[in-house]
Formats: C-alpha cells, structure tokens, sequence
C-alpha cells in the first residue's frame, strides 16, 4: 500500500510557513513503515529537535483505478480517519533550503499516526467534516474539510494521473494552521466531529 500526502492544502497554514498557495496539488509519499496504529506511543526520534504535529483527515482508497476523473473520483473511497503527518521541520527546512527532497523529514519510521478508519455516512456532516487536535487537553489545531484548496476529490483526480490508486492506499489531505511542537511527555488527542479518534503520548 501507499501513503500519498498532500501538501500545502489549507491557504492559512501554506501562509504560516511562508509557502505559496499552490495552483496544482502538491503531493510525496510516506513508506509504509511510517504509520504509527492503535494508539501506540511515539518515540521522539534522536535526529530531529524540532518534531512538528500537522493533523489532516486521511481518506482510504477503496478500488483499483489510474485516470479517475474528479466527477467520479467520490466512488474510489467510503471511510475517513484521522492522522498525523509528523514533520521534522528542522530537517525540512534544510531540505528546502537545498532544493532536496523532503523524505527524510517526512518518511521516518512512526511518522503518520492514524486512527481507525470510519464510514462518511456515519458523520453528521460529510460535506464538511470537521477535526480538531488537543496537545495536553488543549485545543491547537482546528480544521473543516471545506477549507482544502483542492478537495479530496480534486486529489485523487489529480494524484491518479501520475500514480495507479489501489485498495487499500491511504491519503493524508494537508493540515489547518497551527502545526507547532511535541515535546516527550506531550499527549496527543485527535477528534473528527465530537469523535475521539486517537489518544497518544511523546515518549
Ligand atoms: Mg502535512
């Protein structure tokens, strides 16, 4: 399986890191290694001083499918999640800086956090779905699935012209403003509506 990630997707947060709003979806992938289930805790990689949260809905692909046009790309997926893309920003920012890619700050074993995978029909609102993360109780990152440049849909239209979609592929669709920090201690508590997602620690 894949793990797609979309980046710079909110124009708030692409604003925070001084990025430009992107005219098309900028996409990496994340290998498999990096997902980090069931509540298991994260241990603070020794590479990096600078570990950011960056919580983004996560959509799982449901068929097997290259060139999905956007008018028929909501057949490809049912369930949404909760994950996070951690980002040593450290690391990134020295990427950036050489014009190198971004794997090694995004790709680390544990990097992508994800909760269970829920039905859209059991949302109140799958038009507009909203999230949010707690860092230690307290409410850091807000988020609503209207405020992506490009909708999911747009994504795997796009991601689908360059890249085969299969059962089973996983895509992170790009965080809100408000990434910040963990520190070893931190908990981590992700919700989708009033849900409770995931509950982990820094260790
Ligand atoms: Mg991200």
């Amino acid at each position: 399986m894949k793990i797609i990630c979309i980046g710079r997707n909110y124009a708030n947060h692409a604003k925070e890191l001084n990025n430009p709003l992107p005219e098309k979806p900028v996409f990496f992938l994340k290998p498999e290694t990096s997902l980090l289930q069931r509540n298991k805790p994260f241990y603070y990689p020794e590479f990096s001083n600078d570990i950011h949260y960056e919580t983004e809905l996560v959509f799982k692909i449901s068929r097997n499918r290259s060139y999905i046009q956007e008018k028929f790309a909501s057949k490809y997926y049912s369930e949404v999640a909760l994950g996070i893309d951690f980002t040593a920003r450290d690391i990134q920012k020295e990427c950036k800086a050489k014009g190198l890619p971004w794997e090694i700050a995004k790709g680390f074993d544990n990097s992508a956090p994800i909760s269970e995978f829920i039905p859209l029909d059991s949302l109140k609102n799958k038009d507009a779905i909203e999230f949010h993360l707690e860092k230690n109780g307290e409410k850091v990152q807000i988020g609503i699935s209207t405020d992506m440049i490009f909708s999911i849909d747009k994504v795997i239209s796009y991601v689908s012209q360059f890249i085969t979609l299969k059962m089973g592929d996983i895509i992170y669709t790009g965080t809100p403003e408000g990434v910040g920090p963990v520190k070893i201690g931190d908990r981590l508590t992700g919700f989708i509506e009033d849900r409770e997602m995931f509950n982990f620690l820094v260790k």
